[in-house]
């Protein structure tokens, strides 16, 4: 298996670079050793990754493959729920969190009412929840989008913002990483990895995985690729590279080998969800139903496809039917309004 296919399930290992409180450089170079998904989760997804790329490894179907993490149209909301945190915690981050909002698009953050954010059930018990916070783990991580519920179950977390417990207020710094980590949940990669970025060709390879190999990263040049590799795909959604993304990643300008004057390099990262950001979105989840609903529909065809090539060699490979998984899901469509 190629590092640019493992790229497009495991972007949601996300480089920490960014803490709460706004990191000093130290605390930056200490955060990237925390870098990543949970292991069970990447192993998971390892082995769903393995099987697909046994049924056909092209180009193509490496988009469609990805596409499938973009939440279906039964989801005009995406319920959120939180595992720990006082109340003011829980409605700093959905305030921050509440930036994605646009009327561009079809899909919304529920996070129930202010003073009142939703408790997710240790057990994982009663209504799905998309998207399950935690702030008890390491680091600062998300699925992306639908693996959410597809890679992680109920009584796991899909998110997580480690070290916020206890905080009530946030600064610029720790809004800006609840909006990129609820960009992944949203379904949306590194802007680093846009294959429209170029930063492959940007990087200087040389130091790159010299810095990140040794302490206190200690990354496989694998992982490396994984969360750095352009990422692959024909099919894929794709906006045009966008600096001012709260999904691009700051690295020291001696990973590129420009310098500070590489086009991938930013002096520092965004907080804010910019206007390329939204307009991705509205890519992703046209405010019109029928757009939707249609590129649902294709993207399902496509996978199907592909997913039959295997007949039961393919989905007892992976142990699960990823058809129904992805694309037959209830969603909150018909939910009750509030159920807490
Ligand atoms: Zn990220």
């Amino acid at each position: 298996m190629t590092a640019s296919a493992f790229s497009k399930w495991l972007v949601a290992a996300v480089i920490a670079l960014s803490a709460a409180g706004g990191a000093s450089a130290t605390e930056k170079e200490r955060l990237l050793a925390r870098d990543g998904l949970p292991a069970e989760y990447v192993k998971r997804m390892l082995q769903y990754q393995q099987a697909l790329e046994k049924l056909d490894d092209s180009e193509q179907a490496k988009g469609i493959y990805r596409n499938t993490t973009l939440w279906g149209p039964n989801y005009p909301k995406l319920r959120v729920c939180f595992f720990e945190g006082s109340q003011a915690l829980r409605d700093a981050v959905a305030n921050a969190a509440s930036e994605w909002a646009a009327e561009t698009t079809s899909i919304r953050l529920d996070f129930g009412k202010p003073g009142k954010r939703r408790s997710c059930q240790p057990d994982g018990s009663g209504a799905e929840m998309q998207i399950r916070v935690s702030f008890s783990k390491d680091g600062y991580w998300s699925h992306i989008g639908q693996n959410s519920v597809v890679f992680a179950a109920q009584n796991e977390p899909s998110l997580n913002l480690g070290g916020y417990l206890g905080i009530t207020q946030l600064s610029d710094y720790g809004k800006g990483t609840v909006r990129h980590e609820f960009g992944h949940a949203l379904g949306i990669e590194h802007e680093h990895q846009n294959p429209k970025g170029g930063c492959d060709d940007e990087y200087n390879w040389k130091r790159v995985y010299s810095y990140l190999q040794g302490p206190p990263n200690n990354w496989t040049k694998e992982t490396i690729d994984w969360n750095l590799r352009q990422a692959s795909g024909e099919d894929l959604q794709l906006t045009k590279f966008d600096r001012k993304s709260v999904m691009l990643y700051q690295f020291p300008a001696d990973f590129y080998r420009k310098g500070a004057k590489s086009k991938c390099f930013v002096a520092r990262e965004s907080t804010r969800v910019s206007a390329g950001d939204r307009a991705l979105l509205a890519l992703m989840y046209p405010a019109d139903p029928a757009s939707r609903i249609a590129a649902f529909k294709k993207n399902r065809e496509k996978f199907e496809a592909i997913w039959n090539k295997g007949g039961d060699a393919g989905t007892k490979g992976v142990m699960f039917d990823a058809v129904k998984a992805f694309f037959d899901r209830p969603g909150t469509k018909d939910a009750p309004a509030e159920e807490d």
